[in-house]
């Protein structure tokens, strides 16, 4: 059966650490959505490893790692981040990279950084990896699969194709240097080298694994409120952050989820631009980024700080219904242990009325949150693993929580290590 880890809120829920936990009684770990444009922070018997584009069961020998059809492949990041677990000493995983997939080009890269310049202080927060460029083009059609690459005659064609199209662009709208062609296509065959090894049929390989009765694990990026469709468009990421996606972006039949874990944080963090209800500001904000994470609420792939705010139980109830989640696990909830008092964000007072269903964007920026709030915990509760060990302010926090998002919280997450986490009946 398959399990998905999914965020509920913008992205950086701790689904990594969750991953990271449960790939271990897993046979195989997906990626399907997204591509190095964000990042999970993994810590364990090996160190400390930021995963851009690998699947976060590569620190297990006996776990299969797929890279899916539906993520953008960027090949050289894939690389690199091989090479930074062999320089870790991680044993060399087993990891199929989908023939399916389609791969970043250097231009996709380019011309997100050249399109945020042209938007100036208009721009989306984009991390510049080519993700918005990337599947602007799968979907036009002009993207290469990575099959593609290993077919000389195909690929000079398209690259030729595609460079007139951009150089278009680049000369009259961007004012910038022009494409090569040859230069690309010099680029493309070092790449297909590098990923070669790696190529396969991931759908068959995922197919066979079911049929064995093997445990299968889709490890969600960003969450459900970056979801192009349901999230705050257009300050969106541009692939499905839904569990619900698995079925196109690997291929896994929608009669065989088990269970949807969609991850959400005691506090909220958001990376990028866009309407932020329950947002933190000043001091109060200064203090929870530098107390938040592992090591203080900086992006694991830009190192641009986080926005930071109270948890907000209108978007996470919503994140979560999305999801179609089955639990959720609160993460991060040792980060919270110096404040006397912890607010919830229940509500969205908009047009003075006072709602619980997540409006669309262009209502959320006259949203004003509506706090409830509770007694904080003053200790320090990291690394506490038995949830009645928890300090009652700290289980009532949790229990609040949960009602109001009306998921079942399983699992409590009490510090970044794998072994920091709570279970709960
Ligand atoms: P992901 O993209 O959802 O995997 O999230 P990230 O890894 O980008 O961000 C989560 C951050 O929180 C990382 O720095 C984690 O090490 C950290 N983290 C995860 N769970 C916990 C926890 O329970 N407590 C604390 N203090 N940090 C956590």
């Amino acid at each position: 059966m398959v399990k998905a880890i999914v965020g509920a809120n913008w992205g950086d829920e701790g689904k990594g650490k969750i991953t990271d936990m449960l790939a271990e009684s897993s046979d195989m770990v997906i990626r399907f959505q997204g591509g190095a444009n964000a990042g999970h922070t993994i810590i364990n018997n090996y160190g400390r490893f930021a995963l851009h584009s690998l699947p976060s069961g590569v620190f297990y020998p006996h776990v299969t790692n797929i890279v899916g059809n539906g993520v953008a492949l960027n090949i050289r990041s894939f690389s690199e981040e091989i090479k930074s677990l062999e320089a870790g000493g991680v044993p060399a995983p087993h990891i199929i990279v989908s023939n399916r997939a389609q791969v970043v080009m250097p231009y996709h890269i380019l011309f997100d950084a050249y399109e945020e310049e042209r938007l100036g202080g208009k721009a989306f927060g984009s991390t510049k990896s080519g993700i918005a460029p990337f599947y602007s083009d799968k979907y036009a059609k002009i993207g290469f699969q990575v099959n593609e690459l290993f077919d000389d005659a195909l690929l000079k064609a398209r690259l030729k194709n595609v460079c007139e199209i951009k150089n278009a662009l680049l000369e009259h709208l961007y004012h910038k240097p022009l494409l090569d062609p040859e230069e690309l296509y010099q680029e493309m065959v070092a790449q297909r080298e590098l990923i070669a090894p790696f190529v396969g049929d991931t759908a068959v390989a995922v197919r066979a694994a079911l049929d064995a009765g093997k445990q299968v694990l889709l490890e969600g990026q960003l969450g459900t409120l970056k979801d192009p469709d349901f999230g705050i468009y257009p300050f969106v990421t541009s692939s499905s952050t839904l569990a619900g996606y698995g079925c196109v972006g690997v291929g896994v039949p929608p009669t065989q989820f088990s269970d949807v874990i969609a991850v959400t944080k005691a506090y909220s963090s958001a990376v990028g631009g866009g309407d932020f209800v329950s947002e933190l500001f000043g001091d109060e904000a200064e203090t929870l980024r530098n107390r938040g994470g592992d090591k203080g609420e900086y992006g694991a792939t830009t190192g641009r700080p986080r926005r930071v705010g109270w948890f907000d139980a209108v978007a996470t109830k919503y994140g979560c219904r999305m999801q179609g989640a089955t639990q959720a696990v609160l993460t991060a909830i040792d980060v919270l242990g110096y404040l006397d008092e912890i607010k919830v964000c229940v509500g969205y007072e908009i047009d003075g009325k006072v709602e619980t269903e997540f409006p669309v964007t262009s209502r959320l920026d006259r949203a004003k949150p509506v706090f409830e709030t509770l007694p904080g915990w003053k200790c320090d509760i990291r690394g506490i693993t038995d949830y009645n060990k928890l300090p009652k302010e700290a289980r009532d926090y949790v229990e609040f929580i949960e009602s109001a998002i009306k998921t079942p919280i399983k699992m409590v997450s009490t510090g970044p290590k794998r072994e920091d986490i709570a279970q709960r009946g």
